[in-house]
């Protein structure tokens, strides 16, 4: 089974480049969505090669890049990794995201949403249909974007600053769930 993990937003190393995009920012807990989802997907990546998937990760500014990359790779499943943010700090929870017409994503989304939200205090916000997301819309292979927690909430960014462990291991069982059918 060949996973492509695709952590959200810029990478650090282009920090300082023009259009470099760290994602959402938690100013208070020096908390950025590029590295969150980053250090989760490194995780994620080890958790699905221990359990015996074949994994390629790419975060990068171009998202036909990735896409093309997941599709050229023949990538049999496709997870992306965010942080949701909203203006209003109340706003919080995990929902994940797939294709209307992608049954097989909606199958993956219902894995791995119900793998985070029964490993953590947090609101299930479920899964929900997406059709303006390029990495959704642009691969052919069950495609998913993780919204792991609420950066701009003041629980969830702890989850994220503390239990990323946690939540790369809930979002690999996810994965390995959806693979033995869920
Ligand atoms: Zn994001």
């Amino acid at each position: 089974m060949k996973v492509f993990l695709n952590p959200g937003h810029d990478q650090l190393d282009l920090a300082g480049t023009p259009d470099y995009d760290p994602g959402a920012v938690n100013e208070e807990m020096g908390l950025y969505e590029n590295e969150v989802a980053a250090a989760i997907g490194e995780l994620v990546a080890n958790y699905l090669v221990a359990a015996g998937c074949t994994v390629k990760s790419l975060q990068h500014e171009s998202l036909s890049k990735i896409y093309d990359t997941a599709n050229d790779w023949g990538a049999d499943l496709f997870v992306s990794i965010h942080c949701n943010a909203y203006v209003n700090p109340a706003a919080n929870g995990t929902e994940t995201l797939y294709y209307p017409t992608d049954k097989e994503g909606m199958e993956l989304a219902d894995c791995i949403n119900n793998q985070i939200v029964n490993t953590f205090d947090i609101t299930d916000r479920g899964i929900k249909q997406r059709t303006d997301l390029a990495v959704l819309n642009g691969t052919d292979m069950p495609a998913v974007l993780v919204e792991t927690a609420f950066i701009s909430n003041p629980d969830d960014a702890i989850i994220l600053r503390d239990q990323q462990d946690e939540m790369a291991r809930a979002i690999a069982r996810g994965v390995t769930d959806y693979i033995s059918g869920c």
